[in-house]
């Protein structure tokens, strides 16, 4: 075994991994880039050392630079993560030549399943079925649409360097192609610099089930079962679960003994997934499925498998990387439970899961135990930037059952607060609770289809979370003060009323807090409510309304509010007349950027006329397209804007005139 590693990444993955490396006595060493110096990885790693500026071409995809630092701290091998060089076969033969061993498969392998056009067909070979479609080396569009007429609509166009969902484009009919094409290029092109795609039978009612795979280097293989990430968003995955639920034993038998065989056929070694795309237009039993590409590399959502196998499997693969033999075999394999895991991230479920970047003023979540575990790299004061993935934690759960698993991963949400940028965790929350996903009907439009009830647009805040965000507000400031000096306002000040107004996504609420002998009197729409205070420590605030008990967290930052009760999270801002902007309410013309990054397509002219939702524009940031949409009908008046430029955080990017405030 290694006496020390490096670990080429940051983030959740690299703290995981140093977490297994210190349980085998191994020492560890970071790399980080400027902007990481102070990050969570860095703090965990036995030995750190900065390889450049926050962009990640220029320092954690510095494949020399991460080899000299290896060499230089006496790191025998390297661990690459996800992401980043995990999957670049020039670093992993770089790694082998500079004679430090690559914790993954060889770089052959790598080649081989780094396209997906090369890797369906090396696939086939192996007697694996593979998607219909057209994955050959001409590109030109008007013989790429006719390829695309004969394979038939809906079809997906996808990079052939693609992953992560990017560079991958749904098209529902013919006279939509040339534009969907030219969007996947573009994407492609800026994301991996590879502008060659796919075509694809688009298969309307899929489950993405995936196969985890681990082969040593004198040819044994093993399955180490399934993961069902179905729950995806942008065709990219935020919650996975293993065992894939009403799979039966035979299918997963079936669905094992071809992963293993795919990766015997290409001899591989290591960690791997075979990812299958699973046809269930007629249900599960039986169901056909497709060989959609293989990553060479530990998955983001390895924790589930391990969960339920009790392997771990970063443990596996440094056994594999020094040489040692598969410590089990397959029947040794069990499987135990039900597991689950949540992708928390900086985005906005409200707006097309934007990404969001901003510092975290607040991280709390439950105590780890055997039901749930946490891997982050994040911790509050941290911040999100644009530089790398939203990303911000895993939270996992295992349970006996499928429904002891949901129970717990509800618990765990509502007990999880982030502050300071926008998450997705009350959508999370909402999944858990739908009463699809807790029978299992699931499958990858899952999302699309019931977006409208997860993000719960039409939500009106509710009337405990502005009475918590009132008494927050109208708490003293002052550090030690009793809090029953302060609710016993009546004393000093019979009747003292207070009025106070709260904005929320555009929406006013006016609130007014009447201190009673006992308690508060708190109207808000209309209504009347006796409000007295349990108990509050710290941001934790315990109250009984008209009787009924409601338990909430209140962060506070200056005058903004995110009130965290029963699962629900809701962004407040405390409106103050004549310092806010009192056109609240009404809908605005501004179309603002949401963060830094490229017009990379203009859609409207000035004078244009507009309807609300209307594509404007499409903005390239963090190496995603993002289309920005008219936020009300009227007249585009551009503002000297033009395609390819550079644009920053907050800046007016156009407006339009005659707004119709018809919201
Ligand atoms: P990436 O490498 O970008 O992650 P994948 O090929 O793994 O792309 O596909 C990502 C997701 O897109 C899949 O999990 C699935 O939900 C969807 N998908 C891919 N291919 C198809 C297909 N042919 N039909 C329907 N959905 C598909």
């Amino acid at each position: 075994m290694f006496d020390k590693i490096l670990i080429a990444n940051r983030g959740e993955i690299a703290c995981r991994i140093m977490e297994t490396a210190r349980k085998k006595g191994i020492k560890t060493v970071a790399v980080y880039s400027k902007v990481d110096a102070g990050a969570r990885h860095v703090r965990l790693a036995d030995e750190a050392y900065e390889i450049g500026p926050a962009e990640a071409k220029e320092s954690y995809l510095k494949a020399q630079v991460i080899i000299d630092v290896a060499k230089k701290s006496g790191a025998e091998a390297i661990h690459p993560g996800y992401g980043f060089l995990s999957e670049n076969e020039q670093f992993a033969s770089a790694c082998e030549d500079a004679d430090i061993r690559f914790i993954g498969p060889t770089a052959s392998a790598i080649r081989l399943m780094g396209l997906k056009d090369q890797a369906k067909s090396a696939m086939e070979k192996a007697g694996v079925a593979v998607v219909p479609g057209y994955d050959g080396a001409k590109q030109q569009v008007a013989f790429l649409l006719e390829k695309a007429n004969e394979i038939g609509y809906p079809l997906l166009i996808k990079a052939v360097a693609g992953g992560g969902g990017k560079g991958m484009r749904l098209v529902e009919e013919s006279s939509d192609f040339v534009q969907a094409l030219a969007s996947a290029k573009r994407e492609a092109k800026s994301a991996f610099g590879n502008d060659q795609v796919l075509l694809e039978k688009y298969i309307r009612k899929a489950r993405h089930i995936e196969v985890q795979v681990f082969a040593d280097m004198v040819g044994n293989a093993v399955y180490l079962h399934e993961r069902d990430c179905s729950l995806q968003r942008r065709h990219q995955k935020i919650v996975e679960e293993a065992p894939a639920p009403d799979l039966s034993d035979d299918m997963r038998y079936e669905l094992g003994e071809t992963a293993t065989r795919a990766a015997k056929a290409i001899k591989y070694r290591g960690a791997g997934t075979i990812e299958f795309i699973v046809d269930v237009e007629n249900g599960l039993k039986d169901a056909p499925f497709y060989f959609m590409e293989m990553n060479t590399r530990l998955q983001v959502e390895h924790p589930v498998t391990e969960l339920i196998t009790g392997i771990d499997l970063v443990e596996w693969q440094l056994r594999v990387a020094a040489g040692e033999r598969l410590p089990l075999t397959q029947d040794d394999i069990k499987l135990n439970g039900h597991a689950f895991e949540v992708r928390l991230y900086a985005e906005d479920p409200v707006s097309g899961f934007l990404p969001q970047i901003g510092r975290l003023n607040h991280f709390s979540y439950p105590d780890p135990d055997i039901n749930f575990r946490l891997d982050t790299g994040i911790e509050e004061g941290d911040e999100v930037s644009i530089h790398y993935d939203p990303m911000i934690a895993k939270l996992i759960v295992w349970g006996a059952s499928r429904g002891e698993a949901l129970r717990h991963m509800r618990r765990v949400i509502k007990n999880t607060a982030i502050a300071g940028v926008k998450t997705n965790l009350e959508f999370l929350f909402n999944i858990f609770n739908h009463q699809s996903f807790n029978v299992a009907d699931i499958d990858t439009g899952f999302i699309d289809k019931y977006g409208d009830e997860l993000t719960d647009r039409l939500r009106q805040v509710s009337v405990p979370v502005l009475v918590l965000a009132s008494l927050c507000e109208l708490m003293p400031h002052t550090e030690g003060y009793d809090v029953w000096d302060w609710s016993d306002g009546w004393q000093l000040n019979m009747n003292l009323s207070m009025n106070l107004t709260f904005t929320e996504n555009g929406h006013k609420h006016d609130i007014k807090v009447t201190y009673l002998k006992e308690g508060f009197k708190i109207e808000v729409r209309d209504q009347s409510y006796h409000v007295t205070l349990l108990k509050q420590k710290g941001d934790d605030f315990s109250i009984l309304i008209d009787g009924k008990k409601v338990s909430g967290k209140v962060i506070r930052k200056h005058e903004d509010f995110t009130v965290f009760c029963d699962g629900k999270v809701s962004y407040l801002h405390h409106f103050i007349p004549g310092a806010d902007n009192d056109n609240v309410g009404s809908k605005s013309g501004r179309v603002i950027t949401p963060m830094p990054g490229k017009i990379s397509k203009l859609f409207v002219e000035s004078g244009e006329n507009v309807e609300e939702g209307q594509a404007l524009l499409m903005l390239e940031a963090m190496k995603m397209e993002h289309t920005i949409k008219a936020p009300c009908s009227g007249v585009v008046e551009l503002l000297s804007l033009e395609q390819d430029m550079q644009v920053s955080d907050g800046q007016l990017l156009l407006n339009i005139a005659e707004c119709e405030a018809n919201g």
